[in-house]
């Protein structure tokens, strides 16, 4: 045991021999109400509603789902109470009734906390008569309408709107109504930076930016850079406004902000991080070829910048699909499996539906269900640490801004491909079934990784000085690395270094300009090696697309070799030119307990385009090979594709098993559940633990199980969709 296992076990043992009821207590004197949420439901109500909405059986409903807090519509682009605010907009039927303030009360007598749900980015005609400044304004001076609800206007976030109208709406609500919190639909996302010409902007871009910025996402634009930096100190400055504006009335209330997007993201969510008490993923469900795991993704992309506080996820319980349906269910199991992702990723679900008179009303039962065995089970969901031992780097900045000087075909929907590198390696690793964390590319201190076996880092081709610093510093204390592709060759804003940052580190210099996209590239096997387990019986591998040339550092024999592309048509053409080279394809570097994989391709994108078993076996070998000697604190053996997470939890540990075995893994929606046969799991608790029961908590069923030492060994017979084994 080196130094730091042995400091991460004595940890894990201390907050282990802490009696569950005294952990309690603690964390209720010093969290806040948001922190202790389970659950979480929403009714988004429509102008009409007021007409005919039963506050008293929704209210009703939404106890019977047990949830903690509630959210309703408060006002913004519609008021549902009789609002004083000028110029903010009521309901055209709201009449004599206060819609918001009822239902309030009917949650408040059920002991659920109120969340008013406002609407921040549009308002009306009137409006805009009277406060021309407060909208946005494209090129040509015209303010922008609604591309559906043409009647209505965008507002400005570095306009007075968000400043002084906004905060006046909140102020009112606050002292009517004394809410818990505010949330705002739509903003601040995400996504790209949004670019406008009103008055507010131009000075902005005059006083702070030195021109106007481009209206698409370009890292190398220097305006586009100052505009970025620009852009996110606005939404900072109003997210702290409106959570001071929100504990006014009541010093425990929080202004929540709406984010998600997954994996895919463009704006700074480290920083968002710092402000944010409670990070809400409007992540309300999947369509066209999105895989299946991307809401567990979602809940490890939020965990990796809130670290334990609090996050929640919106399940929309209507077909959020494309195209959409409001005002239909999606089916049971894929809502089912959503909620299911957002709680074995350490969220707590929030239940969605829209309108006050539903005429499907399948989706209330899928709700209940749950979240009635959500309630029931609720002490194994309040986990306090990840049992992970592997930390996957999110490379945030690559996402955003990489853009390969490739091939111009290679740029389409340029979005989703700097999310390919990490898509690839995360299939990778759920075929492997391991268990692992995202950790921010802004938090690699020795604090966050120092718990971690290895850093796996997909392409994080844009990386800053200080996590390359910090990465080195971690390979250089014990700990292993395994890099792809063009990782640290650029800095964050993709600016070209004369050498990748971590290349001495990963035992390569650089020879030449990215090679490829190309098909028919082949790796050589050289030498048989670890990573090569289960690959016998041929000398080629399947190449990567793309490549970075490389030479080794160090002399000596490579294990792959790169066999460049030749013509894969016709086939009187295919044949390899140049069978045989000395570049190499990996480098795989060992020093005492320290490991370090590179590859000079991008197997990991490669192996999400094609999805060739040999380059994820490759991968899944390379990940074994860094753990060196060192159990897994998790194995699960059986078929079938699952995602597991495993948590200390307050009573004791849990391990949560998703199946995604299913035909809808890329094209939802999932419909069935096919079960997954015995799962045979072992799992490692801290030393001199005791465990005493072993529960399956879906099937809610007692598994017999052995303990030698700290590992503890049960067979879950059967996962249908969703399982959850809670040891105590
Ligand atoms: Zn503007």
């Amino acid at each position: 045991m080196n130094r730091r296992e042995f400091v991460a076990r004595s940890a894990a043992a201390g907050a282990a021999a802490v009696p569950g009821r005294r952990l309690r207590a603690r964390a209720a004197t010093a969290a806040p109400w948001y922190a202790a949420m389970r659950r979480c439901g929403q009714l988004n109500f429509n102008e009409r509603d007021p007409l005919t909405l039963d506050v008293a059986a929704w209210a009703e409903y939404w106890a019977s789902l047990r949830v903690n807090a509630l959210l309703v519509n408060g006002g913004g682009i519609m008021a549902f109470y009789p609002t004083d605010v000028p110029y903010h907009h009521r309901s055209a039927f709201l009449g004599t009734r206060d819609l918001f303030g009822e239902m309030a009360a009917a949650a408040r007598a059920r002991g659920i906390r109120v969340v008013a749900r406002m609407d921040c980015n549009y308002s009306w005609e009137e409006a805009l008569r009277a406060h021309p400044e407060w909208f946005e304004r494209d090129r040509d001076g015209e303010p922008r309408r609604h591309n559906e609800s043409t009647w209505l206007f965008k507002t400005c976030m570095f306009s007075p709107y968000f400043t002084e109208q906004m905060p006046a709406i909140y102020r009112e609500i606050g002292k009517r109504y004394a809410v818990d919190a505010f949330f705002t639909n739509g903003w601040p996302s995400t996504g790209a930076l949004g670019v406008c010409y009103c008055e507010s902007c131009q000075k902005v871009y005059r006083e702070k930016v030195g021109g106007v910025p481009p209206e698409q996402t370009d890292a190398t634009n220097p305006l586009y850079r100052r505009y970025y930096a620009v852009f996110m100190d606005r939404l900072l400055e109003v997210w702290r406004l409106w959570d001071a504006v929100a504990r006014e009335s009541r010093p425990d209330a929080v202004y929540v902000g709406n984010l998600g997007g997954g994996i895919r993201v463009v704006k700074d969510l480290a920083r968002i991080g710092q402000v944010a008490g409670w990070f809400n993923a409007d992540h309300q469900g999947r369509s066209g070829d999105t895989p299946l795991w991307d809401c567990a993704q979602q809940g490890r992309v939020a965990r990796s910048v809130m670290k334990g506080r609090t996050v929640t996820n919106v399940t929309g319980a209507y077909s959020n699909s494309r195209p959409v349906w409001r005002h239909v269910a999606k089916p049971a199991a894929e809502t089912t499996l959503w909620m299911a992702q957002t709680v074995a990723s350490g969220m707590v679900p929030w239940f969605h539906w829209l309108g006050g008179a539903p005429e499907d009303e399948r989706w209330r039962d899928t709700g209940r269900r749950f979240f009635a065995w959500l309630a029931a089970q609720e002490p194994h969901f309040r986990n306090t640490r990840s049992v992970a031992d592997l930390a996957v780097l999110f490379p945030q900045t690559t996402i955003a801004f990489y853009r390969s000087g490739g091939p111009g075909a290679w740029r389409g929907s340029e979005r989703v491909q700097g999310t390919e590198y990490l898509q690839g390696l995360y299939a990778a690793l759920l075929q492997g079934r391991f268990l692992f964390d995202f950790v921010h590319e802004s938090d690699l201190s020795a604090q966050t990784l120092g718990r971690y076996r290895a850093l796996l880092v997909p392409n994080a081709a844009h990386l800053a000085d200080e996590p390359c610093r910090q990465i080195r510093a971690y390979v250089q204390g014990g700990g292993s690395l395994l890099a792809t592709f063009e990782t640290s060759r650029y800095d964050e804003w993709g600016d070209a270094r004369s050498e990748p940052a971590l290349a001495d580190l990963c035992g390569f210099i650089s020879a030449g300009d990215v090679v490829g996209p190309a098909a028919n590239s082949y790796m050589r096997i050289e030498e048989r090696h670890p990573v090569l387990a289960g690959l016998e019986g041929t000398k080629l591998l399947p190449g990567p697309e793309s490549r970075l040339p490389v030479r080794l550092r160090e002399a000596s024999r490579p294990v792959l070799t790169v066999v460049p592309s030749y013509p894969a048509f016709p086939p009187e053409m295919v044949y390899a030119r140049t069978p045989r080279t000395d570049d190499p394809a990996a480098v795989f570097r060992q020093r005492d307990n320290s490991r370090v994989a590179y590859f000079a391709g991008d197997v990991d994108r490669t192996f999400w385009r094609s999805g060739n078993p040999d380059l994820s076996g490759l991968l899944q070998n390379t990940v074994r090979w860094l753990r060196g000697d060192r159990a897994q604190p998790v194995t699960i053996e059986g078929d079938g594709l699952l995602e597991a997470f495993a948590w200390e939890t307050e009573p004791g540990y849990a391990l949560h098993l998703l199946n995604y075995t299913t035909p809808n893994l890329t094209w939802g929606l999932v419909e069935h559940s096919y079960p997954i046969g015995p799962q045979r799991v072992r799992f490692e608790v801290a030393p001199g633990r005791t465990i005493r029961r072993v529960e399956a908590l879906r099937s809610g069923r007692a598994l017999p199980f052995e303990q030698e030492g700290a590992a503890v060994r049960c067979e879950v017979s059967s996962v249908v969709d969703y399982e959850v084994v809670a040891l105590t």
